[in-house]
């Protein structure tokens, strides 16, 4: 019976194509791991800066570093197809050592009211040692600690709670601030947020996309909203599209936000540029135009 032949084949079609696919995938991942062990990390790893903005005040609060690799060989590979590569293969901590004296260097050229807002990975927090590796790179700059937010995601956290907490604790202590990244994703899990030194969540934008549209993604906003006045830790919102999406929100009582709406990422020369410009517009008031 021709339906049933259909049937089989499609099926065993895409068992191969699966197949194939996943060997391909494996492929491109230990090509990538291969480009990375061999790159010359400070040359081919940079950084774009995106503001995360304080909209009740009218001002950039801090920029978020995010990573760029472009390799001689292979091209610019996005950091959501690099870093977990590297954290697998036990290179991530070189590579955040390269970006992270980066971005202090470019911190050390913003105003003083402007912060650092740096992701860190599991292997990052994951020992004391490394941590101090951290701590001693921001002393080195010449940064002040209080300028500086370390983003960590929960899947970091979770592998070893207690871990997590003693090595925030001393990143903490310096005056450095912990920021909870992707909140609300995958591993989520409340039992924990409250033993950790936390200063802030910021919500995914998973969340975001739909809010307009979803009453279920703005309940979860609004409850992890009051989760987090009830923790004490200020909140961010990225993803942030339109300009409809930032009024929600700001009419929820959210006051920091980052996303395409306000700025993308952007090269360290524009962020000079961005910040004088902001300058000149705060001094300066908006002139309606005939
Ligand atoms: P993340 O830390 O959650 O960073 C936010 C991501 O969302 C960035 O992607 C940013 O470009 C993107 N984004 C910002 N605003 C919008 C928006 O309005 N709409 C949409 N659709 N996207 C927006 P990016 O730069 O590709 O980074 C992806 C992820 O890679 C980051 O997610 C972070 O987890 C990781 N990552 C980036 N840089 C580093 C780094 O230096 N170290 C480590 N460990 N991880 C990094
Ligand atoms: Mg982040
Ligand atoms: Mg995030
Ligand atoms: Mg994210």
């Amino acid at each position: 019976d021709y339906a049933l032949y259909y049937a089989k084949a499609q099926s065993r079609g895409a068992a191969v194509l699966f197949t194939e696919e996943h060997e391909r995938l494996l492929r491109t991942q230990s090509v990538i791991e291969q480009a990375l062990r061999h790159a010359d990390l400070p040359r081919e790893m940079s950084l774009v800066f995106q503001p995360i903005v304080d909209v009740r005040r009218g001002c950039t609060v801090a920029f978020e570093a995010l990573a760029r690799w472009s390799s001689p060989e292979l091209g610019p590979i996005s950091p959501s197809v690099f870093v977990p590569i590297a954290e697998r293969s036990g290179l991530i901590t070189r590579v955040t050592a390269v970006l992270f004296s980066q971005a202090l260097a470019a911190a050390k050229a913003w105003p003083d009211r402007v912060a650092l807002s740096f992701n860190l990975s599991m292997a990052d927090i994951a020992s004391p040692q490394a941590a101090a590796g951290i701590v001693s790179a921001i002393r080195t700059s010449g940064l002040k600690p209080q300028r500086v937010i370390l983003e960590v995601t929960e899947t970091a956290l979770i592998q070893d709670v207690a871990q997590a907490q003693t090595v925030l604790e001393t990143l903490k202590a310096t005056g450095i601030s912990i920021a909870l990244d992707d909140f609300g994703t995958g591993y989520s899990s409340l039992s924990y947020v409250h033993r950790l030194p936390l200063d802030k969540l910021k919500i995914d934008r998973s969340f975001i996309s739909e809010i307009t549209t979803d009453p279920a993604s703005r309940d979860i906003v609004t409850s992890i909203a009051a989760l987090a006045r009830n923790l004490k830790l200020a909140c961010v919102v990225e993803g942030i599209e339109t300009a409809e999406q930032s009024r929600l929100l700001e009419g929820l009582g959210f006051e920091l936000m980052q996303g395409y709406h306000f700025h993308r990422p952007m090269g360290f020369p524009d962020t000079l540029r961005y910040l004088d410009g902001e300058a000149v517009r705060s001094v300066r008031p908006v002139q309606a135009v005939a």
